[in-house]
């Protein structure tokens, strides 16, 4: 099954299961979805083009929103199933947002920076007739940084003769981004270790991540802080493993010098840290990794989604008899988009916070979207993605019933 049937099955069985499965047809596409072909420059001066895309899944509870990445593996598909977990993301964080996705199919690998930001400004170009600061708010995705998001900002404002930060969010702070968006991911994910770990008397707690880029490294700095002790971290070479745990210092130290997370122990394959017996595994790095054919070898209690997508539907139903604990996507990694709406909030009324007033609204928001979910999901007894979908379609249809 493809991750785009896998999140529509997921939102009929949710909307069933709160009595609305009319609603379905409504849901299952997205409102707008836009194919963009456009050329850029190349350094050799030849003239190449390149194929993007933006889904619009929903404006029902405020503009679209979501990210926009660059990947030579994005696909009308992909782009439609991130769009719809952006919806439902968006209304379990209870932020006032629809969801949305854009993407462009590219190996950033292969180009120059110079290249890279003509390839940033013309996509923004191509879809800048969709998108605005009260339609579809973009921002960083997979590959996309806050370097990408200051020139689409500024592309975007020069092409309407006037500053519109307020159009993306994710923007470096000294180009209208708000302080504590580059953490928010990864920070909001370890606020909710932090509440699992106090409800549950945890002692001696362990951690792995898979991935160590914008989001998981973040989140390995914050779990270390509050006394987790990350025994692993891998990245597309490999993994770093230390059963005394993994220092996020030297991690960082590490591949600043050598382009790869190294060995504080021991290195161990990629796909081994799925397989470790640890109390939280962190897939936050590519989708669909937890899969029927690794699923049977995972052993850890819970499982902490940051990266979108990543267990399909089958693997998700042998979780459940294995009464593993899982914290998916749309609520583990959604304090990403939290801060893109603060910083949305603070680029349209020009009053700019601390990082800690951020960090705190994040904390508190992200806390009780964690502690609605847990109440739902242990008073009807209900594997945890379920309980997070119901919450979500419970609010997306409460709004097109309240404004229809
Ligand atoms: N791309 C991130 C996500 O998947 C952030 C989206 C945003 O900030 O709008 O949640």
């Amino acid at each position: 099954m493809s991750q785009l049937e896998d999140a529509r099955e997921n939102l009929r069985e949710a909307l069933k299961s709160i009595g609305k499965e009319e609603y379905y047809s409504r849901l299952e596409n997205p409102e707008r979805f836009v194919e963009v072909n456009f050329p850029v420059s190349m350094d050799s001066g030849e003239k190449k083009m390149f194929k993007g895309f933006r889904s619009q899944h929903s404006t029902l509870r405020g503009p679209g929103k979501g990210g926009i990445r660059f990947s030579p593996d994005v696909n009308e598909d992909e782009v439609k199933a991130l769009s719809l977990w952006m919806s439902l993301k968006c209304a379990v964080a209870d932020i006032p947002y629809g969801g949305a996705k854009g993407g462009v199919v590219v190996d950033t690998g292969n180009l120059s920076e110079s290249e890279e930001e003509r390839l940033s400004r013309r996509y923004i170009d191509a879809i800048a007739e969709v998108i605005g600061e009260n339609r579809d708010i973009p921002a960083p995705d997979m590959n996309t940084s806050s370097r990408n998001m200051a020139w689409m900002m500024e592309e975007y404002s020069n092409d309407n003769r006037e500053l519109i930060p307020g159009v993306i969010t994710g923007k470096p702070v000294e180009a209208f981004g708000s302080k504590g968006r580059s953490e928010a991911t990864g920070y909001g994910a370890a606020y909710i270790i932090e509440e699992i770990i106090e409800e549950e008397n945890l002692k001696d707690v362990t951690a792995a991540v898979q991935g160590f880029g914008n989001a998981a490294a973040p989140a390995v700095e914050k779990l270390e802080q509050l006394g987790v002790n990350v025994v692993a971290v891998s990245d597309s070479l490999g993994t770093a493993y230390d059963e005394n745990g993994l220092s996020y210092e030297n991690l960082v130290k590490c591949e600043r010098k050598h382009g790869e997370v190294c060995p504080a122990g021991e290195k161990l394959s990629r796909d081994k840290i799925l397989e470790l017996d640890v109390d939280f595994l962190i897939p936050a790095a590519i989708e669909g990794v937890i899969n029927e054919e690794t699923v049977e070898d995972v052993k850890a209690d819970y499982i902490v989604e940051i990266a979108n997508g990543p267990t399909t539907r089958k693997a998700d139903k042998v979780l459940e008899q294995k009464d593993v604990r899982m914290i998916p996507d749309i609520l583990a990694n959604s304090g990403g988009v939290t801060v893109s709406y603060y910083e949305w909030v603070q680029n349209r009324t020009g009053d700019y916070w601390s990082k800690e007033k951020v960090l705190e609204k994040l904390s508190e928001n992200i806390r009780d979207a964690y502690r609605q979910f847990r109440d739902l999901r242990d008073e009807e007894e209900i594997y945890g993605r379920e309980g997070a979908y119901r919450i979500a379609t419970s609010k997306i249809v409460e709004a097109i019933e309240t404004r229809e």
